[in-house]
């Protein structure tokens, strides 16, 4: 088992396939970035494979594919199958922007991987563009029809609040995933990297007070393995979820770590501490000292992430460490 030296159990691997991206979502990316890594150091699915047998090895039960962009990794059903057999391995799940969803959905959903989390800040076409900086709102939409009616469940929007950008269509989205039986999610904008750091902060705690009002919601729980605080209808036919990283921080339950493309494993999205994982794999490490660089890695997770303390310290941004 994976233990930290405070006494948390990682059993959570967030796996970047790629830190491209086919959007520039303000938050996230900068518009002219240009920092990618060499293709050659990116983990290849014999190397990704292996450093997952090794975490489901040491307790590792669930993982959730990331980037960047990961349906721009080539083949991601063939490393999703191949992730998906692995002995221990019981929960395999996809945060996507979806804009190349629809076409990948069956053959992801036959890989083995039944829960999707879809980006999605508003519906609304001109705004979608300003955020993304691409015009792609109706193949993300399509891509959800798609996923929903090949029965991906559950499906939940990840919506980050801005504002003055797009808290004025709260209520839109919610509408939105109540018609369409998706869990809706709101995010909390963090500083990682210059990006995050200028993305207009909303404290979602006066949000969750009024839509629990509004729609006659109570509080709930839904499982995921994530950090987010629900509230729920009557009927449990609709929930919302609120993912408080600056207001209400969650890091006493932290579970998970995250191996960026190119085999960096980052123990706290919000700290620099990091396992060199490629370089060992490619000096011909043993399974036994794979294995040792990990538990000794995870026990030095970081407590907590410092973003009210030192905002400048991660200047990494999301889509290279894999959100
Ligand atoms: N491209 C995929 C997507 O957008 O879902 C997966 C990678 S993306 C980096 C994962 C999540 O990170 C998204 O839900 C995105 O909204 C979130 N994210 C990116 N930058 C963020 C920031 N500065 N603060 C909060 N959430 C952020
Ligand atoms: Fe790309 Fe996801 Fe980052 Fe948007 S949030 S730029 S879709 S990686």
């Amino acid at each position: 088992m994976l233990h930290d030296s405070y006494g948390r159990q990682v059993e959570y691997l967030r796996l970047s396939v790629t830190d491209r991206c086919d959007l520039r979502c303000t938050y996230c990316m900068p518009e002219d970035f240009k920092g990618y890594e060499q293709t050659d150091d990116w983990l290849t699915f014999d190397e990704i494979e292996r450093v997952v047998r090794a975490f489901a090895h040491l307790g590792v039960r669930r993982i959730r594919l990331t980037g960047g962009e990961p349906l721009l990794r080539g083949n991601l059903a063939g490393l999703a199958g191949r992730l998906s057999a692995i002995p221990g391995i019981a929960d395999l799940s996809l945060s996507t922007n979806a804009t190349h969803l629809a076409k990948n959905a069956q053959a992801l959903h036959k890989a083995g991987i039944s829960r999707l989390n879809v980006s999605l800040d508003t519906l609304n076409p001109a705004r979608f563009a300003a955020i993304t900086k691409r015009e792609a709102l109706a193949s993300v939409l399509n891509g959800l029809m798609v996923a929903s009616e090949i029965g991906f469940a559950p499906i939940k929007i990840n919506m980050v609040v801005m504002a003055g950008v797009n808290d004025d269509e709260i209520d839109a989205m919610v509408a939105f995933c109540m018609q369409h039986g998706f869990i809706l999610r709101m995010i909390e904008t963090m500083p990682v990297g210059e990006t995050g750091r200028n993305a207009g902060f909303v404290a979602l705690a006066p949000i969750r007070e009024r839509l629990r009002s509004r729609f006659g919601l109570v509080d709930g729980v839904v499982p995921g393995g994530g950090p987010a605080r629900y509230l729920v209808s009557h009927d449990r036919r609709f929930q919302v979820g609120f993912i408080t990283p600056m207001s209400q921080h969650f890091c006493e339950t932290c579970n998970r770590v995250r191996l960026s493309v190119d085999g960096t494993l980052y123990t706290c999205l919000g700290q620099n501490d990091k396992v060199d994982v490629r370089i060992m794999l490619r000096a011909g490490c043993s399974d036994r000292e794979l294995a040792a660089a990990l538990i000794e890695g995870i026990e030095r997770k970081p407590f907590k992430h410092e973003f009210k303390e030192a905002p400048d310290k991660v200047i990494r941004f999301m889509s290279s460490t894999g959100g």
